[in-house]
């Protein structure tokens, strides 16, 4: 679903991407990880479609959604607006309701952006994406600011959606853990290179399944 040969991305004289190669296959979960200011937000822009100057070679099949690493929503649109924005649905507001009780924030569907908490906004972004039901889904550190338990639902709603849907998926996230709890293969990019990558190749119903996820399920 994304294919990228030799992406090479410069700010001024700065070299931010260096000659990525990337494939994600539909129906994969490849988690990003690699130290500050490595170049993994400046990819997933790049593979969003939302940075033209890149150079090398780019190709995404189907719809790509975001949850970008800021919550970027729209001030003057109450939550549910922001979520349905742009949507292609026969009933966007019913599909957008629904992703916001899939994130837990029913209650807070009529609320201004500039009200909620940074976890509240992050999860709206993250409604936001997942309603769309995209090919390819690119997600920037879309955890970062959830509680540990809210963390939890949301790890299990991303992998329910991914069960589903089946998109291919790419998450950037500074939590190794997360990383070998999601994905199917991990990438670590490196002064604007992928350095490293490889398989989990553990079956993801067992980590699933993790008797500490369980506890912590029927404990909320
Ligand atoms: P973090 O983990 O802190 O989010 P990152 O790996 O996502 O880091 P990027 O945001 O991709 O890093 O940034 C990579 C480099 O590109 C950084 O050195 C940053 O300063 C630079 N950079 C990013 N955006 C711009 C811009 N619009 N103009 C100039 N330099 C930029
Ligand atoms: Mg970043």
């Amino acid at each position: 679903v994304a294919r990228t040969r030799g992406l090479t991305k410069r700010f001024g004289t700065r070299t931010v991407l260096d000659g990525v190669d990337l494939d994600i296959r539909r129906g994969e979960f490849v988690a990003l990880l690699g130290r500050s200011g490595s170049g993994k937000s400046t990819l997933l822009r790049v593979l969003a479609g939302l940075d033209g100057d890149a150079t090398g070679a780019l190709h995404v099949g189907g719809t790509v959604a975001v949850a970008f690493q800021e919550p970027r929503l729209v001030p003057w649109k109450r939550v549910l607006d922001n979520v349905t924005l742009g949507l292609r649905d026969p009933d966007p507001a019913e599909a957008a309701g629904r992703a916001l009780a899939e994130v837990g924030l029913t209650g807070r569907r009529d609320a201004w952006p500039l009200t909620l908490s940074g976890g509240e906004a992050q999860r709206v972004s993250l409604a936001r994406a997942l309603v769309r039901n995209p090919d390819l889904l690119l997600l920037d550190e879309p955890f970062s600011a959830l509680d540990a338990l809210t963390r939890i639902t949301v790890h299990r709603l991303v992998l329910d959606l991914w069960d589903r849907h089946r998109p291919g998926v790419l998450l950037v996230t500074h939590d190794v853990d997360e990383a070998l709890l999601l994905a199917d293969r991990v990438l670590v990019l490196d002064g604007g290179r992928i350095a490293h990558q490889s398989e989990v190749g553990l079956p993801r119903p067992r980590r699933r399944d993790h008797p500490g996820l369980v506890a912590l399920h029927s404990a909320l």
